[in-house]
């Protein structure tokens, strides 16, 4: 009997132990045990109930084109609770010169598809807007080094699109900065399209006009998420687990390879596994692992982490019919406000507040506010409802507030982290059994790191030799 230890009981660990107790039950010859530090499984999924609102800690949704979170769903019994986002009501604005600013139709992240609707926005400054047009003749590039999507994204459209639409974008999703994150690691769809196509628009265009051959298939909605909130997939997954063989309260100091085996101690106990997935942040992996491999530790040191901190407000009927239509807005640094982005919940997925009730989301922190998480709850909400007044002139007293806050959470990848990642494949194959999960590596969204835990799970199952051989390494 092979056993093996999953160390992290977020969405990532899970997704592993479930990929291993799938196996188990089809006949595999292991057993498995899941260590979670906290009371609770699920990592930054949490959902809450607060007078007949639902509320979200951490994430809400997850993108519909990622299939692996969906799948999850299906795969646990959850098929009939997934929804989609109310994307008829879609509509992200951006806060320009303290106005707000809708993104207009047709704009993929920053490539404009459609011709009239970006003419027309007052987003852009006609020399932006004269960019866009000279960047249909882009020439292609193959770059031989990476670099940050700040400077890819002003070789393409200058600098105005840089501040007002990329760092908003990327400061929502991964709390980091346009000027620090690695263009290859986080859009590599547009690395790709430069290097065949030279301009974003041209490739774009092809792409549509390819899809456009193939059968028309009804539109899904961009995110999807699940009726009760993302809790719900957590407590579907653990469902399904045997729940003897997960551990809360149980934070591993250390791991260590002794002859063939791996040593995982937590607490005063310690225990033999034949395969250990570590499905942590990558910071905290460092520190477990450091007397495993010193060199595997310090690059795992040097993914770099920002936090988070979302504080939830509800309010009343008169506030839900003034506020503007749409999902919410994105806060550029340029704007010299604190909150980076609010989500008007009630609109974006339906059911989630009742009639008479007005849902906010707002987020603060990041790497432009690291000190925040500190700030006493009271200050944390009195900066919010600040930005709010200044931007959507908000004044109303909220009914309630909800705070969450999340140190270091949000992966960076930096520029080099591909490069980074060759490395850490390399060092995992001189340690057998070992393998890696969560949102450090390969994707930082809900869908990428359950496939990072089952891919973790299949390439410790492989070491076991109770999957056919492929390389072992870090979850792709
Ligand atoms: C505020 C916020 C909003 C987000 N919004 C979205 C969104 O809308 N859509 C989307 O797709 N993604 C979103 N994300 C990203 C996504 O939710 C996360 O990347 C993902 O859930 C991470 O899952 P994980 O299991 O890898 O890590 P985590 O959830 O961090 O779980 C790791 C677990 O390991 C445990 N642990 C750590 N050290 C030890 C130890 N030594 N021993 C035992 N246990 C340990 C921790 O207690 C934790 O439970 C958001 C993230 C945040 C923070």
């Amino acid at each position: 009997m092979k056993r093996i230890a999953i160390i992290g009981g977020g969405i990532s660990g899970l997704s592993a132990a479930f990929t291993l107790e799938k196996h188990r039950r089809a006949g595999a010859s292991l057993e498995y045990v899941l260590f979670e530090s906290s009371p609770r499984l699920g990592g930054v999924l949490v959902t809450e109930w607060v007078d007949g609102c639902l509320l979200e800690a951490g994430p809400d949704s997850f993108l519909t084109e990622k299939p692996w979170a969906s799948e999850l769903c299906r795969e646990v019994g959850l098929g009939d609770q997934l929804i989609g986002s109310n994307d008829a009501d879609r509509k992200t604005y951006i806060l320009v010169k303290g106005r707000l600013v809708v993104i207009p139709d047709g704009l993929m992240f920053m490539v404009p598809t459609k011709i009239t609707p970006t003419v027309l926005s007052p987003l852009f400054s006609s020399g932006t807007k004269l960019r866009m047009a000279r960047e249909w003749f882009h020439p292609p590039r193959k770059a031989d080094a990476d670099e940050s999507v700040a400077s890819f994204v002003d070789r393409h459209y200058g600098a105005e699109m840089v501040e007002r639409l990329a760092d908003p974008l990327l400061s929502g999703v991964y709390g980091g900065e346009a000027s620090e994150l690695s263009v290859r690691a986080v859009l590599p769809r547009f690395a790709e399209m430069e290097a065949t196509h030279g301009s974003l628009g041209r490739a774009m265009l092809a792409a549509r006009k390819k899809m456009a051959l193939t059968p028309k298939t009804p539109a899904k909605p961009l995110f999807t998420s699940l009726k009760d909130g993302m809790q719900q997939m957590v407590d579907g997954v653990a469902a399904r687990l045997p729940a003897s063989e997960l551990h809360m309260n149980r934070a591993v100091q250390l791991i260590q390879r002794q002859d063939n085996s791996w040593v995982v101690s937590a607490g005063y106990a310690s225990d033999e596994f034949d395969a250990v997935i570590v499905a942590t942040p990558a910071q905290a992996a460092a520190e477990l692992l450091g007397m495993a491999s010193e060199g595997l530790a310090s690059e795992l040191r040097s993914i770099q982490y920002t936090s988070s901190v979302t504080v939830n407000l509800g309010y009343d009927r008169n506030v839900r019919t003034s506020l503007p239509p749409g999902f919410g807005f994105l806060v550029p640094r340029c704007e010299g406000k604190r909150m980076l982005a609010a989500t008007f919940v009630h609109n974006k997925f339906p059911h989630r507040a009742p009639e008479d009730r007005a849902l906010l989301r707002c987020f603060i922190g990041g790497a432009r506010n690291e000190q925040v998480l500190l700030a006493p709850d009271e200050e944390v909400v009195n900066i919010i409802r600040e930005d709010l007044r200044q931007i959507i002139k908000l004044t109303a007293d909220p009914l309630f507030t909800r705070i969450h806050r999340w140190k270091g959470a949000m992966a960076q990848y930096g520029v080099g982290h591909l490069e980074r990642l060759q490395r850490i494949e390399s060092l995992l194959q001189h340690l057998p059994g070992l393998a890696l999960a969560g949102n450090g590596y390969r994707g930082i969204g809900v869908p990428d790191c359950v496939r990072s835990g089952s891919d973790a799970a299949n390439s410790a199952l492989r070491a076991l030799g109770l999957l056919e051989a492929t390389p072992a390494g870090l979850a792709s």
